[in-house]
């Protein structure tokens, strides 16, 4: 059999190709720069960091990102074995040396006996005779790729600029003052009529939340996003806030349809709508959120709404260029499209977010396409570990509801949100102590990391 060939030499593509050929099988990578550049990469090394230089929390005791890194290591990650020998000072996070970095993942791939290096654009779908390919081009894929990927895949979309709404745990709203409801009660497949949970605002809170949001500092544009366009009904909230006081009233936060359950008789003059966003229902998203404000400033501003004083968010809202599919309709469990078994996808373009998030689905897509090789079969690892859980999030995890429309699948960081909840949550301390407030999150959270490391542990010797 011949060799797997990857197209793109990042963070995705060097996991996937170590893991490839540390099991033997020989691998061609296939990487554009220098040839071709991208609007973001400056040099041209493999695994080129195109932004900060932080893989964030290593604190593998009660984060869910440090819990992907000890995951990874069990795994005899690259990526993580060069971010360790190039780690600089930068308190629990995980910083690295950019340069030192690149060149050490570099230096690994382009040395090892069995990966050969070779510089150009896959500018079109993968040649036919290439029966095992793993395509890990990331958020900047070249627009003619993505362009045959888009056409082979028969989306409407591939490689746009999505604003992307904040993302919420469940357990951080207050229920006392909202309420389970869909608008005039409507009940599309699989709902019930109750659907969203409702935030309700009198007269003054709408005034000074768009006060707010009016005066918000956002993050500017970069000279390459300049020229994209909003997606389709996507305006930013702050965007449509500066157009009129009334604008959000008459958008996102129209209070049409709503009661408020908890208090029938007075009708709330907006309403912010949240919705349901993974399977298992921890996360919900901030319906017609998306906002460019800076990430303190959401936090702050939006801890502004009824309900939502205490929000702990998953994830901010951002608008940014990204290129990704539509994976859970498109992509099997082991990453392969559906359409064409012998694309499988890696890295950011499956729908993760971040640097880690990236390596560590290329471990996977490595893990996966080496046991094809090798005539075996691998199980994706169980969703109660970090690698799981994410997997899970990208390939089938998700809900998609008639409101959300076919594009409501969003990039996403790992976060515990999207890890099985625990059989039942710790309410003593090991001396049995009752716990309090924060004290059962983080409680929640240590349990669930080690659930995660004691069941890779299974998983790694398996
Ligand atoms: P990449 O690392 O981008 O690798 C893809 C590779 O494929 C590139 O080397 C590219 O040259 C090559 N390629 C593309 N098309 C082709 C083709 N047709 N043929 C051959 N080669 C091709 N994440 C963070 O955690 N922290 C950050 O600070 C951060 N900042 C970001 C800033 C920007 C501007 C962007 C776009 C993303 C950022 N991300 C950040 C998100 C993401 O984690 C990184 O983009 C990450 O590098 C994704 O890894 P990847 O392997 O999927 O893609």
């Amino acid at each position: 059999k011949g060799p797997v060939h990857i197209i793109g030499g990042g963070l995705a593509g060097c996991e996937a190709a170590w893991q490839i050929a540390r099991r033997g099988v020989p691998v061609v990578m296939h990487e554009m720069r220098p040839v071709r550049g991208t609007e973001a990469h400056k040099s041209e090394d493999l695994a080129e960091l195109v932004c900060s230089n932080s893989f964030r929390s290593d604190d593998s005791s009660n984060n869910a990102v440090g819990v992907l890194h000890a995951e990874m290591r069990r795994l005899g990650s690259l990526i993580m074995a060069c971010a360790d020998a190039h780690q600089i000072p930068a308190g629990g996070a995980l910083a690295v040396d950019r340069e030192g970095f690149a060149a050490a993942v570099t230096a690994a791939i382009t040395t090892h006996p069995l990966i050969t290096v070779e510089r150009g654009e896959v500018d079109g779908l993968p040649p036919e005779d290439w029966d095992s390919v793993i395509i890990a081009t990331g958020p900047l894929t070249s627009p003619a790729l993505a362009e045959a990927i888009r056409a082979r895949t028969e989306e409407s979309a591939l490689a746009f600029f999505d604003a992307i709404a904040p993302i919420i745990h469940f357990d951080s709203i207050d229920m006392d003052v909202c309420w389970f409801q869909s608008r005039y009660d409507k009940v599309g497949p699989g709902g019930t009529g109750a659907d969203y949970i409702n935030c309700p605002m009198d007269k003054a809170q709408y005034e000074a939340f768009v006060a707010a949001l009016v005066a918000s500092d956002t993050v500017p544009f970069r000279d390459f996003e300049a020229a994209t366009p909003y997606f389709d009904g996507c305006l930013p909230i702050e965007v449509m806030a500066v157009r009129g006081p009334e604008t959000l009233r008459h958008g996102p936060m129209k209070p049409m349809g709503l009661t408020n359950a908890h208090n029938p008789t007075v009708k709330p003059y907006a309403v912010v709508q949240l919705r349901q966003d993974n399977a298992l229902g921890t996360l919900y998203n901030m319906v017609g959120f998306q906002t460019k404000t800076r990430h303190a400033e959401q936090v702050r501003i939006f801890r502004m709404i009824p309900g939502l004083e205490k929000a702990e968010f998953a994830r901010l809202g951002g608008l940014h260029r990204n290129t990704y599919l539509n994976s859970p309709k498109l992509l099997d469990p082991t990453l392969r499209l559906k359409a064409a078994p012998r694309l499988r996808f890696a890295g950011q373009i499956t729908g993760c977010e971040g640097y880690v998030e990236s390596s560590a689905m290329g471990l996977m897509a490595g893990l996966f396409a080496s046991a094809e090789r090798l005539g075996g079969v691998m199980e994706p690892p169980p969703a109660t570990t970090a690698h799981g859980a994410l997997l899970n999030h990208i390939t089938g995890g998700h809900i998609e509801t008639v409101e959300a429309g076919p594009r409501s699948f969003q990039p996403m960081n790992i976060n515990f949100g999207l890890f099985p909840p625990l059989h039942a949550n710790p309410t003593r301390d090991a001396e049995g102590n009752r716990l309090r407030g924060n004290q059962k999150t983080v409680a929640k959270k240590q349990l669930m990391a080690a659930r995660a490391l004691s069941e890779m542990d299974a998983f790694a010797r398996a």
